[in-house]
């Protein structure tokens, strides 16, 4: 169950595993890309916990729309929109709820899963962070009781699939087949939302 002081805690856990792994971000972001993922995560995660210090929140929601809001302004490149676009969607699907249940939590994943492909024109197989968020959606649908050990499982198994994909979207599509065999950063950034999220 997700309420506004575990939602903040969750946010905060990723951002440090991101700032913790800027360098490494950045690193998987240069064969395949242009190697600023590190940076851009960085900069953007710190300024969400700063907004998340400076306001008092009523509502998981809100502070998930804070989270959206300033990942837009703060993340840029491809990523940016992507990342705000999940956060707004579980915004949108978790409103009005104090205490969110894993059900509703299902729910809302799936939306951002939906709203995530939409954005980036993108699906699964695609090696981009929708081959980390599209599992554990599907995880949080098809079971009852998710608990910490299944979510980095599916997280963990997601990412090692993406290692042999190609990549079809984003800038890692312009070197085609030797995209093969080099891990996604977007979906890493992603895995350690879940990481974070399995740990609170
Ligand atoms: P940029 O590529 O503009 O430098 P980043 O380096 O911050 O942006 O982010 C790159 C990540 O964004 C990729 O690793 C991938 O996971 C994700 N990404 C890029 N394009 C798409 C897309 N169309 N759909 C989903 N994810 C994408
Ligand atoms: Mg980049
Ligand atoms: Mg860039």
């Amino acid at each position: 169950e997700l309420d506004v002081s575990r939602t903040i805690k969750w946010i905060k856990l990723a951002n440090e595993k991101i700032q913790m792994n800027k360098d490494y971000l950045t690193t998987l972001d240069q064969p395949i890309g242009d190697g600023d993922h590190g940076i851009n995560m960085a900069r953007g995660f710190q300024a969400v916990v700063t907004k998340l210090d400076e306001e008092d929140y009523q509502e998981v929601s809100d502070v998930l729309k804070d989270v959206a809001m300033t990942i837009m302004s703060k993340v840029g490149g491809a990523s940016g929109p992507l990342f705000a676009t999940v956060f707004l969607k579980l915004t949108n699907a978790l409103k009005g709820e104090q205490i969110i249940n894993q059900k509703q939590f299902a729910i809302g994943l799936n939306e951002a899963v939906s709203g995530l492909k939409q954005r980036g024109k993108a699906t699964e197989g695609e090696k981009t962070m929708v081959d980390v968020w599209s599992p554990i959606a599907d995880l949080f649908q098809t079971n009852e009781e998710v608990d910490h050990s299944s979510i980095l499982q599916t997280a963990s198994n997601a990412l090692e699939k993406v290692k042999d994909m190609m990549a079809t979207k984003g800038r890692a599509s312009y070197f085609k087949e030797k995209s093969i065999g080099h891990l996604d950063p977007g979906a890493v950034s992603s895995y350690y939302i879940f990481e974070a999220l399995a740990e609170v």
